[in-house]
């Protein structure tokens, strides 16, 4: 068994074998010719054909990847048809009394060495677009058709790069991965492999040759490896995360874009809770609602300072516009307790979890509270951002932060900086905040239940505290009479509630709180789909009374 290690474009597993795919290189000689204008004619006519070779591929693409993805090709035939380039052409042929065939690969080294030296990533990435354009004139000028692979199996592609219109011309069907020795993550073969759901790997040292031609392989897209001629353990692991990864695959299908509703129609959202912008892959292959928590208090723990407003603006702005409008939920600062930041500075503590954490540290430090505050504002004009507070024990605290907010707003609108409609949720994960609820409804949009916290202080056990984690009970009668009254007093009031804390997964409490009316579950993307599954097969008006008795 060899193992070679890439970057991965997409994960995935792909087992099969291994088929080398070699360019044919173009010949270009450098010959005189006598007459510019036939030359420059033969050139013309060449561009014309190779454009509408393009705009044949872009219908396929569009056909079978999607428009986003086929438009690669309308560039490409924007570049053959760029002035820049056609002179580069026409002037190599005048100048040098050249054949086109060298003018068009003269112009292509130049230009792509350009595109290669630029600093930006995606211009770089441009200099394979270039080179793919002007092999597609070298092939109509050698009178070649490009030469597309035909495939008789389902294989895994292995070569040096792959041009987007090389990768288009593959008989989808055929192809299980691809692997490529160069190529960028930017690179619009990438994009297409996204695209086209396959596990795809760059940057990997493989031998394109008889050593791996022909071979069974695996590449696992998770860990960005190919193992060629995978041994029996391997290929069994394997085998099973494949299978996992069909059966998800096939839950989502039939899961995508459905509406989650019980059999006899009772709705519920289901979003899924976030710790990072890399979450964000998993939350769409998920299909998740929305974000119900988003832990903002992991961009401070991976900092060795405060981060700054626009640092942080950047990041929610970015989680806005990736969820399209859906509702994207930032939890404010939760820090403190376990989650400790040396610049922060908070000091010894004898009960850290009862002590200065989360809206204690923003609304007596307001700084660092405002500038967080203004970054979420700001991001708020780039999607649909509700905010919501932790760890809330009173009314008082809820106008506190509800005048910050205020001054927050003017001061932005005083700047002319806009921002949206923000809907204003607290988390309940103090008993507290459970007991008050009638009262804590009428100032906000929304409850999100935290039942870690709550089942935490509830019972009187420290969640990190894995002595008592036998005595840790989230079924306990207490906590989910709290999660009930909560879900009744929010409803008197008008406004939803959600469950953001672990529990909100708990698939033998699902019936249950449906059956209690939540308005929304937030779990982990990873436990979305099952979620929703068990939400589209029951009927609450069957289970509920069975539910309600056997828990409450
Ligand atoms: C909770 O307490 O349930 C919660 C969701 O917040 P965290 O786990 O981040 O404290
Ligand atoms: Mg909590």
């Amino acid at each position: 068994m060899e193992i070679y290690q890439g970057k991965s474009v997409f994960g995935g597993i792909a087992i099969g074998k291994v088929c080398v795919y070699q360019k044919e290189e173009q010949q270009v000689k450098r010959s005189k010719i006598e007459d510019v204008d036939s030359e420059l004619a033969r050139f013309h006519t060449a561009k014309d054909t190779a454009l509408s070779q393009l705009q044949g591929l872009y219908d396929k693409a569009v056909k079978e990847v999607g428009e986003a993805s086929a438009a690669i090709f309308e560039i490409h035939q924007m570049m053959l048809d760029d002035l820049d380039y056609i002179e580069s052409i026409e002037n190599i042929i005048k100048t040098q009394m050249v054949n086109a065939e060298f003018a068009v690969a003269e112009t292509s080294d130049n230009f792509s060495m350009i595109f290669a030296s630029m600093d930006d990533e995606y211009m770089r990435g441009r200099a394979a677009d270039v080179k793919d354009v002007s092999e597609r004139l070298l092939s109509v000028l050698h009178g070649n058709g490009k030469n597309a692979l035909h495939l008789d199996e389902p294989v895994i592609i292995a070569a040096d790069d792959l041009a987007p219109s090389e990768t288009v011309q593959l008989d989808k069907d055929k192809v299980l991965a691809f692997v490529t020795v160069h190529g960028s993550v930017n690179s619009h073969t990438a994009i297409l492999a996204k695209t086209m759901n396959i596990p795809a790997l760059i940057g990997v040292d493989i031998p394109l040759d008889a050593s791996t031609d022909g071979k069974m392989a695996v590449i696992d897209g998770y860990e960005g490896k190919i193992y060629v001629e995978p041994d029996a353990d391997t290929l069994a692991d394997k085998e099973a995360k494949l299978k996992k990864d069909l059966e998800q695959k096939e839950l989502l299908q039939t899961l995508k874009g459905r509406e989650n509703i019980t059999l006899d129609g009772q709705k519920i959202m289901v979003y899924a809770n976030i710790g990072d912008i890399k979450d964000l892959g998993m939350v769409m292959k998920n299909d998740a609602g929305g974000i119900g928590l988003f832990r903002s208090e992991f961009i401070y723990l991976e900092k060795d300072n405060y981060p700054t407003e626009e640092e942080q603006f950047k990041i929610y702005k970015t989680v806005a516009e990736t969820m399209a409008g859906k509702r994207v939920i930032i939890r404010t600062l939760d820090i403190g307790a376990d989650k400790q930041a040396s610049y922060l500075d908070l000091g010894n503590e004898d009960n850290p979890a009862m002590g200065y954490r989360a809206i204690r540290i923003c609304l007596t430090q307001p700084e660092i509270f405002k500038t967080q505050l203004r970054a979420i504002f700001r991001a708020s004009a780039y999607g649909k951002v509700a905010i919501m507070y932790p760890m809330i024990t009173s009314v008082e605290e809820v106008r506190q932060i509800k005048e910050i907010v205020a001054e927050i707003k003017s001061e932005l609108t005083a700047q002319k900086i806009g921002f949206g409609d923000v809907e204003q949720g607290i988390m309940i994960e103090t008993p507290a905040a459970a007991m008050i609820s009638d009262l804590l409804a009428k100032e906000v949009d929304f409850f999100s239940i935290g039942t870690n916290d709550l089942t935490q202080y509830t019972l009187a056990i420290d969640r990190q505290n894995s002595k008592l984690d036998d005595f840790y009970n989230p079924h306990h009668t207490a906590v989910l009479r709290m999660i009930r009254m909560v879900v009744d007093n929010s409803h008197k009031a008008g406004i939803w509630t959600g469950i953001c804390g672990e529990l909100g997964a708990d698939p033998e409490l699902t019936q249950l709180f449906l059956s209690m009316g939540v308005d929304e579950l937030s779990v982990s993307p990873g436990r979305i789909l099952s979620l929703r599954k068990i939400i589209l097969e029951t009927d609450v008006s069957k289970c509920a009374e069975a539910m309600l008795e056997k828990y409450l």
